[in-house]
């Protein structure tokens, strides 16, 4: 409290607010679900009945009425604002997910993809009528392989994960046309958890590689696992730690002498564009996000889009469809037949990938240009960096006090004996309205929490960011533990039981009534 007696730190609000008969705090309003506040009889329209027609869906259809609530325009309005300002974005504020590469995706994106001949063009249209966006799959494609060094593209797989997939089929297809079955894969202990599961969903055992001390992969090791029997190894790089892999050649030349193939995870590649061709490392397939590297939004899960580049032996397997460029213009191949020498290992996905997120990637390449994406790179980094100088003295870092890449990543060394852990700071980082970084990820080191700031931030953002750390850490140390164990204090939720979220999640609401009749 200060002298006037009003409160100065987040418990002594709690302390003394009274609740409030709405449930409301201020401007901020509690919200109920749409089911809870709309009622059955109120409709905003009137529907016909459709005409009689035989129901497909076997015995899935659904057999009660709809009941979907009913809400005058003014409320519908009202609620879906209300949810949209309690949702965290880019647009709010600060978001230093390491790995995800949360940036701010320019307006002029936007604007691009909104133009009415990418937005409003249909994926069964006659070729001839879409050359606009066929030239723009191809010169997106263009820029990929010459940003990576890679000599082909596959544009489709919609996801990070799915272009993994992608580009661990083309390799089982590559080597299933030399007749070998494989059955190893190759995956750090660092890796994302996508990398091992990946592997395994292709029917791969995986076999995973230690780290060295300083985080990285050690090509001996990697020799070690090696045998006719590994079909490919998976590496990001920069890694999950945020450090380069300054082996990552000696690796993939082991890889390659025992016939396998290297796949590089490119999560990461905001690090490096412009700086390193993954082509010149010796990688054979390596997936872009373009919702991470070049700005295009992260849909919640999607529509992300994750394009594969491939090397010279993975091509001919590359998933239709793809774009080809000759002298007769533009051409996409949709079917095999077309496909010439090439053998396609089949599709991703019905059409050619997320249009929409094509046209951003390139207006966000075109108008930064090669100079700029290589700023933007290397502006990722030294924010990084910053906000590891600006920690170091009160934060652990678990491989020592050297540069990092585009991402710094601490450990909870240095909340021993505190009573703080790494899942209370990040509950604490709530109540400072910052989004918390990415935390317990990599499982490589304890407690971790790794902090990727990009380079959307300015020097003002990123010094109030890591101030407020710094207040933070202070408190964890002086012992201060109830701003900790009972934040969050100011979100719209407190602390949740999330091992119950995860473990028995509750997806569908029930009405009152009949919840009541499930318990009995
Ligand atoms: C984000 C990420 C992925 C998965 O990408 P999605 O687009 O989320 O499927 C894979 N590996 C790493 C290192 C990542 O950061």
């Amino acid at each position: 409290m200060n002298q006037q007696g009003r409160p100065t730190k987040p418990g002594d609000a709690i302390a003394i607010a009274p609740k409030t008969f709405t449930g409301n705090r201020a401007l901020r309003i509690e919200e109920a679900l749409i089911f809870e506040i709309g009622r059955l009889e109120v409709t905003g329209v009137d529907l016909d009945e459709p005409a009689a027609f035989a129901p497909r869906l076997g015995d899935l259809e659904r057999k009660d009425p709809i009941g979907l609530p009913g809400l005058a325009e003014p409320e519908a309005v009202r609620h879906y604002v209300r949810l949209s300002r309690m949702n965290y974005g880019i647009d709010t504020g600060v978001f230093p997910l390491g790995s995800c590469t949360m940036k701010h995706n320019p307006r002029l994106n936007e604007k691009m993809a909104r133009l009415p001949g990418f937005g409003d063009i249909h994926p069964l249209q006659p070729q001839s009528t879409v050359p606009g966006a066929t030239a723009l799959i191809a010169e997106l494609s263009r820029w990929l392989c010459e940003l990576t060094g890679m000599p082909a593209v596959a544009l489709s797989p919609k996801a990070g994960a799915h272009g993994e997939l992608c580009g661990m089929m083309a390799i089982k297809a590559a080597l299933a046309a030399r007749g070998e079955a494989r059955s190893v894969v190759l995956v750090p202990e660092s890796a994302h958890g996508t990398n091992p599961a990946t592997a395994a969903l292709l029917g791969y055992r995986v076999e995973a590689v230690p780290a060295r001390p300083d985080g990285s992969v050690d090509p001996e090791e990697v020799r070690k696992h090696l045998s006719s029997d590994v079909a490919a190894i998976m590496l990001t790089n920069p890694n999950t730690c945020g450090l380069f892999e300054s082996d990552v050649v000696a690796i993939a030349e082991a890889v390659h002498a025992v016939g396998a193939y290297f796949y590089a995870d490119g999560a990461n590649f905001n690090a490096i564009v412009g700086k390193v061709r993954p082509g010149d490392l010796g990688v054979d397939a390596m997936h872009i996000n373009l919702h991470k590297t070049f700005s295009t939004p992260h849909g919640g899960g999607g529509p992300g889009a994750g394009p594969v580049v491939l090397s010279a032996a993975l091509a001919p397997f590359a998933p239709l469809p793809h774009v080809t460029v000759n002298a007769q213009g533009v051409r996409l191949v949709e079917h095999a037949g077309e496909a010439g020498d090439a053998k396609p290992f089949g599709r991703m996905c019905a059409f050619h990938g997320q249009m929409g997120m094509f046209v951003r990637a390139m207006s966000y390449m075109l108008a930064h240009g090669a100079d700029g994406m290589r700023q933007a790179s290397e502006d990722a980094v030294l924010n990084a960096n910053y906000v590891r100088a600006g920690l170091r003295d009160l934060m652990s870092l678990p491989f020592g006090d050297r540069p990092c890449m585009h991402e710094v990543l601490f450990d909870d060394h240095w909340l021993e004996g505190t009573g703080v852990s790494t899942l209370d700071f990040a509950k604490a980082m709530i109540d400072e309205g910052y989004h918390p970084m990415t935390m317990y990820f990599p499982l490589v080191v304890h407690g971790a929490m790794l902090i990727e700031p990009t380079e959307s931030e300015s020097k003002a953002s990123l010094d109030l960011f890591i101030a407020a750390l710094r207040d933070l850490a202070m408190a964890a140390k002086r012992g201060d533990t109830a701003r900790f164990s009972g934040a969050p204090y100011y979100a719209p939720r407190r602390r949740l039981d999330e091992t119950r979220a995860a473990r028995s999640p509750v997806l569908r609401w029930m009405r009152p009534a009949a919840q009541k009749e499930a318990a009995e």
